[in-house]
């Protein structure tokens, strides 16, 4: 997908603070943060949504959830929501699928609106 800002980020043509890459996953910060640390997973290849990625990646992502959440807790998480919003009317925005891993704190509220920091 030549125009899809998430796939330009895997090709590294655009920036963005990568800190984890997998074979088939990259992770890196939300522009607009939900909180501190809130995290994007993407698959390198463009799939639409949940449905859309093979099930054979599954467990290749599920690592990457962990591995991610794992290092918020080093960095003071104490609890964390992994969302994904699968289209338009679940309120995804980019239309590249991305899991979006978001940190908590005691006292926070746990609510998510999309866009967070906007
Ligand atoms: P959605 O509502 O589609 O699930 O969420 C899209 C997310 O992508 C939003 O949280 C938004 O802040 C984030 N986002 C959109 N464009 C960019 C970008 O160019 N770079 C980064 N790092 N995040 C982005
Ligand atoms: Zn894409």
């Amino acid at each position: 997908m030549n125009d899809c800002i998430f796939c330009k980020i895997a090709r590294k043509e655009i920036s963005a603070e990568i800190f984890y890459e997998s074979d088939n996953f990259i992770a890196f910060l939300d522009a607009n943060p939900c909180s501190k640390g809130h995290t994007l997973i993407i698959p390198k290849k463009h799939f639409f949504n949940l449905i859309e990625l093979p099930a054979i990646l599954g467990n290749e992502l599920l690592d990457v959830i962990k591995k991610v959440a794992e290092m918020r807790f080093k960095d003071g998480a104490e609890g964390f929501n992994v969302i994904v919003n699968n289209g338009k009317e679940a309120g995804q925005v980019v239309m590249h699928l991305h899991v979006h891993v978001i940190p908590r704190k005691k006292g926070e509220k746990a609510i998510v609106r999309f866009p967070c920091g906007a």
